[in-house]
């Protein structure tokens, strides 16, 4: 069986952006790398959307980018901008199309669709694929988002809605997102933060109906994309091996308190494209500690408050954009921290240390 320099498990978000970094450094020309993906096509599965706090490659896959914002609680709206870090969607679609050309022109990368075809052993390889074991303590932030369009005008593309608490929260933490494309086009999600112990909450179509119809008020609309996920608020297990790095959401590269990965996974790839001459030695690559502990009081507060957390959100973004952006992208330093734990209801948080 074939033997390979690189293997990378898993042509998603994190494996391809690796492969992509390596590729325009010419990291390939002698070097050879089998990339194992089993989906028959790629095509648009998701929308990636982040704060731009850091550069990446994907500019030109970016379908929208917003500098102001909207938070809302019920009967309360927080107006922000975010001019110096606009917030930027991706388009997974240009995303595959753009890597999957580029790496075609390399005739050392070769795709598979399970790593049993090809001899691994003396290979390097980058898993994507995360190791979950099934825990009813876990909590996840899962959602179902649809893409509408209408007849008329009707969205203010200048302005997106990152979260609306003015919704049906059933004892969990609940929110829309609204990302308006264009003045008749936009993203509208509905957003859980819990164990997602049973079903009950994954009448994800019922709510965004009732969203649009009642609390946006709009009728005449057709849903023209939908895209579905759950995105682990916790660590998949990892063991440490000499000749395997996991990466993407398997690496640990979620925020979270956030669900944010996707910047993380372009800082991993230029980590992992510096280091690779001696990648088995390189320094693992994670989210600082400092954020690690933050984040796990945050979800314990969660957890055990969800009732609380629309106005713990609301309060946060009471601080300048600029340093909540920040603090959610890894990027704050001290002062910033400090700024953000303050709006915090102090007593809830430090309970939460014992809990
Ligand atoms: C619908 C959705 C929307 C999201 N939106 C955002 C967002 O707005 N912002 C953000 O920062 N993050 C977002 N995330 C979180 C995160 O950025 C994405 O999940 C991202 O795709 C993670 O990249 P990944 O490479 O780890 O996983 P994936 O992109 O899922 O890639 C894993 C790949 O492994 C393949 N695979 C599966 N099983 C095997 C196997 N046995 N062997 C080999 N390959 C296998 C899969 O087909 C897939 O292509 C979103 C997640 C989802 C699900």
């Amino acid at each position: 069986m074939r033997e390979f320099d690189y293997i990378i498990i898993g042509g998603g978000c994190a494996g391809l952006s690796i492969a992509y970094e390596l590729e325009i450094n010419e990291k390939l020309k002698d070097k050879t790398l089998a990339i194992i993906e089993p989906r028959k096509e790629y095509k648009k599965d998701k929308t990636w959307s982040f704060w731009k706090v850091a550069e990446h490659n994907f500019d030109d896959c970016v379908k929208k980018s917003w500098e102001n914002f909207s938070i809302n609680i019920p009967k309360k709206t927080n107006h922000l901008e975010c001019k110096i870090y606009p917030y930027q969607s991706i388009d997974s679609g240009l995303f595959y199309e753009k890597i999957n050309n580029k790496l075609k022109e390399n005739k050392n990368i070769f795709y598979f669709k399970d790593l049993s075809e090809i001899n691994s052993k003396n290979s390097f390889i980058f898993n994507s694929v995360p190791s979950i074991k099934k825990d009813h303590r876990n909590l996840w932030q899962h959602f179902c988002g649809v893409e509408v369009e209408t007849q008329n005008n009707f969205f203010d593309d200048e302005i997106f809605n990152l979260m609306d608490f003015d919704c049906d929260q059933r004892e969990s933490v609940h929110f829309f997102y609204t990302l308006p494309y264009s003045k008749n086009t936009a993203l509208i999600e509905t957003t859980w933060l819990s164990k997602m112990n049973d079903g009950s909450q994954k009448d994800y179509d019922s709510q965004i109906k009732d969203y649009i119809e009642k609390r946006l008020n709009l009728r005449n609309y057709k849903i023209t994309y939908k895209e579905e996920g759950a995105i682990p608020l916790f660590y998949p297990t990892y063991e440490k091996e000499r000749n395997k790095i996991n990466i993407g959401t398997a690496g640990g590269m979620t925020r979270l308190s956030t669900g944010y990965t996707f910047l993380n996974i372009q800082q991993h790839s230029k980590y992992i494209c510096q280091n690779i001459e001696n990648i088995s030695n390189a320094k693992k690559f994670e989210i600082s500690k400092k954020y690690q502990f933050l984040d796990d009081i945050f979800l314990r507060v969660l957890d055990k408050n969800p009732e609380m957390m629309p106005d713990i959100f609301f309060k946060m973004f009471k601080s300048s954009p600029k340093t909540v952006i920040k603090f959610m992208s890894n990027k704050s330093n001290f002062f910033e921290d400090l700024s953000i734990i303050l709006k915090m209801p102090k007593l809830t948080f430090v309970k939460a240390l014992f809990y």
